[in-house]
């Protein structure tokens, strides 16, 4: 992979208040690369991502995002990102077509709205409101509009969260789809099965600061470097694999739609 850095982040610190929620946090994202910020609620996740978003303003610290300073030029690292909103955010009244125009209109940009209902299998669904969505047909209309920008760098915040197996996993077909368009992903999950699925690198945050930074597979042979043993799996299947052997690969919105 090339190594060149998209995203550099230095001694970021961030106070709400006397509460230090992001405590010298310091990480690199490299171009093209699926990187994941894991750790558990309240770590810091959040609020990392939305400092560089331009979202929410640091305490001290540099990130710079693609050659740009974000206290220079956030208007600029603003052009070259795509982050996803929650489904609440979207104009209830509008269709999805109606909301790739709205969106692509905002951000000037011409879009070829059916091709990019193409992207994440919603065509049949394009004069469907966001409302009358399943949660995986959601979740991939708001990555949907992500794109709209055609941004250099994703962000997506717990983006297969509450999702069935089914939906997770074409979910992660999507995230693959999009990296492999040459864009850069960020993603915050809590699955593990996910981010040792997709990303290349995770961090792992804990009480605002970064407490391991490597590839999923570096880190558990670190883990298991250190006598660590899982307790011996007996089987050769878990309830996933009940699950998916016995409801299927396909999603069920599909066989919804053929009904
Ligand atoms: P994560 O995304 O890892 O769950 P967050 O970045 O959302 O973590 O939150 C980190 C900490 O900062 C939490 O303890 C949270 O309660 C606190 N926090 C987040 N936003 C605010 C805010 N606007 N005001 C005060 N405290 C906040």
């Amino acid at each position: 992979m090339d190594k060149k850095k998209i995203i550099s982040v230095e001694h970021l610190v961030k106070h709400y208040g006397d509460f230090v929620a992001v405590k010298d946090l310091s990480f690199d994202v490299y171009e093209g690369e699926i990187f994941g910020l894991l750790g558990p609620n309240g770590a810091g996740k959040s609020t990392t991502l939305e400092i560089i978003e331009t979202l929410r303003e640091k305490t001290s610290g540099k990130v710079m995002v693609a050659g740009y300073d974000l206290d220079a030029q956030p208007n600029e690292i603003k052009k070259i990102i795509g982050v996803q909103l929650q489904s609440s955010g979207f104009y209830p009244g509008l269709n999805l077509l109606e909301l790739i125009d709205l969106f692509s209109g905002l951000y000037n940009r011409k879009v070829d709205p059916w091709q990019l209902l193409d992207t994440v299998n919603l065509r049949d669904k394009a004069k469907a409101k966001v409302k009358e969505l399943s949660g995986g047909q959601k979740q991939r209309f708001s990555i949907a509009t992500t794109l709209i920008n055609q941004p250099r760098i994703v962000f997506l915040d717990e983006p297969t969260t509450g999702l069935d197996p089914q939906a997770r996993r074409n979910l992660w077909d999507l995230v693959k789809g999009i990296r492999a368009q040459g864009t850069t992903v960020i993603i915050t999950t809590h699955y593990m099965d996910e981010a040792e699925y997709l990303c290349d690198r995770v961090a792992i945050v804990d009480s605002g600061t970064i407490i391991a930074l490597a590839t999923p597979d570096q880190l558990i042979d670190e883990l298991v470097a250190t006598g660590f043993e899982r307790p011996r799996e007996m089987k050769k299947a878990n309830l996933e694999d009940v699950f998916i052997h016995l409801t299927g690969h396909s999603l069920r919105e599909a066989e919804i739609k053929k009904s």
